[in-house]
């Protein structure tokens, strides 16, 4: 049976595991690490358990479709609620307003806490669908990088409303433009942040995400975000792939025919077909450091990175809800500090997440798991010790003082994860969460595609290249390399 070789057991690595297994590949994931999962991992610590990455989960069908793939039923595998609040946001002025995942639901709070018509909000996310439904085919589901993309009826429907796709204005200048209320354009320019872009610089095309949440709904993993990762290495298992862990690759092999498989520490693998699950810009660097570079690809500006503290804290917070927001005043300094100056804004936009609140095994009873997380700039070799010291005492200040309680003194455990960890765990280059920023209008078209075009036989997979960053597209990448790839019969 011929043989493929993953490097690396992200989420899009397992997937394209599971894809090949089913198209007849015999199928190998070599793991650096010595669990799966990447970026979609946990950990526990003192009783708590913590998701250490991704906590937002959109587009389930996605997972599903990998079960009823192999023919077998997602939910004896993989479950998840959705949720009825996307998430509660806190404004320094008190204001405190519930994001329902229902849009009139969503709407009519609007109306009650800003004053904002319920009708604008209601219009803003039926444009955001149609800016979803007329490009999810052409920039999200097929590569950009093959000609046939362009001559299906959908693609060209696409291209022909390209201009109402607001490419050319800033996510947030058409914000302004259609909901005027401050407050409600913050909430929608954080959308940017979805997939680590600047809602200043990021086209308008990119407000489309709020569909994510308010038209196809955000979920809850039973288990937790780890449950996305667990089951589908359970489903690509029983499928015959084999996970090899602490397996660090470090060169891709090459021969007249092209990828011809890989070398780790004192040994080589050969394979008929190699998929990089690892980020683009380390797979040229250090596993093809002798083959040309697409330069202007792997210079391309990266997406932004987070700070975050996991933080065991000893109450419980009814007035918290999954997923919560506390807005900064000056949401344009801060993105100028994330992708201009490269520095952090006195008064960061902080998301607390707390899976407890929905999985109370996650904390021991009478307390919760607090995710603490702030947008920061990718690792350009900044003094991130003192960083961190400064913006703990900021977050505590701002969340003690919003809360209305000492929250220092509830910590009854801390771990911290920020940019320099974040490369050093997965290998994504500055640490960025998403692979390269969408902060220009055709960024789109600057990611790697889903191949080589030098080398047969290799592919890439994961949010470092076509379509994007993020769980949803890191399995559509899956998707469309198994796409490209032959059946092995
Ligand atoms: P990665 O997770 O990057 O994993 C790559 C794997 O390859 C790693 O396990 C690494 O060890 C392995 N590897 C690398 N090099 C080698 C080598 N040479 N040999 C062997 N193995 C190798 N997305 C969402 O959808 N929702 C969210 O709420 C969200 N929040 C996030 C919060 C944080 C803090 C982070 C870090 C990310 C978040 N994301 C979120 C983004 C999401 O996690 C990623 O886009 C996605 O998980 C990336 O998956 P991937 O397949 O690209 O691989």
């Amino acid at each position: 049976m011929p043989q493929a070789v993953v490097i690396g057991a992200g989420v899009a690595g397992i997937a394209v595991s599971v894809r090949l297994a089913l198209k007849g590949w015999q199928v190998i994931v070599l793991e650096a690490n010595d669990y799966p999962g990447g970026k979609l991992s946990e950990f526990k610590h003192d009783g708590f358990r913590f998701d250490a990455g991704p906590s937002l989960f959109t587009m389930p069908m996605l997972v599903d479709e990998l079960f009823r793939l192999a023919g077998r039923d997602p939910r004896a595998y993989f479950n998840y609620a959705k949720l009825s609040l996307a998430c509660r946001y806190f404004y320094t002025d008190g204001t405190v307003l519930d994001a329902h995942a229902d849009p009139q639901q969503f709407a009519a709070e609007v109306e009650a806490k800003l004053g904002v018509p319920a009708q604008v909000v209601a219009d803003h996310l039926q444009a955001a669908a149609r800016k979803y439904a007329l490009t999810k085919g052409i920039f999200m589901e097929r590569s950009l990088h093959k000609a046939s993309t362009y001559f299906r009826r959908d693609v060209l429907k696409a291209l022909v409303h390209l201009p109402k796709l607001h490419l050319g204005r800033s996510m947030h200048a058409q914000n302004v433009k259609k909901l005027k209320h401050p407050k409600l354009v913050q909430l929608f320019d954080r959308y940017a942040t979805y997939n680590g872009s600047n809602p200043y610089a990021a086209p308008g095309i990119l407000n489309l995400i709020a569909h994510l949440e308010h038209g196809i709904g955000a979920c809850f993993p039973k288990g937790g975000m780890i449950a996305i990762t667990q089951s589908l290495v359970g489903l690509a298992e029983e499928l015959g792939v084999e996970f090899r862990y602490g397996q660090r690759v470090k060169r891709i092999l090459v021969d007249a025919g092209g990828a011809s498989g890989v070398e780790l520490a004192g040994k080589t693998i050969a394979a008929d077909l190699v998929i990089s699950n690892m980020d683009i810009v380390p797979t040229y660097r250090r596993l093809l450091a002798e083959q040309p570079a697409p330069e202007k690809v792997l210079q391309h500006e990266r997406s932004s990175s987070a700070l975050i503290f996991y933080w065991g804290i000893e109450r419980t917070f009814p007035q918290l809800d999954l997923h919560n927001i506390f807005f900064s005043d000056d949401y344009a300094a801060e993105f100028e500090g994330i992708f201009g100056t490269l520095g952090l804004h006195a008064d960061p936009t902080i998301y607390v997440h707390v899976s407890a609140k929905y999985e109370p095994t996650d904390a021991p009873e009478g307390m919760e798991n607090w995710f603490v997380m702030i947008n920061v700039p990718g690792n350009h070799g900044q003094d991130w010790n003192a960083l961190i010291e400064v913006s703990r005492a900021r977050i505590l200040a701002k969340l003690s003082r919003l809360l209305g309680t000492d929250i220092a003194a509830l910590i009854r455990c801390e771990d911290v994860l920020d940019p320099r960890s974040i490369e050093a765990r997965t290998s994504s280059y500055q640490g960025s969460l998403y692979g390269a920023s969408s902060n220009r209008q055709m960024s789109a078209f600057f990611r790697h595609a889903n191949f080589s075009s030098r080398l047969k036989n290799l592919y890439f997979c994961g949010g470092s290249v076509h379509p994007g960053g993020g769980i949803p597209l890191c399995l559509l990448s899956a998707r469309i390399v198994s796409e490209l790839v032959p059946a092995a019969l």
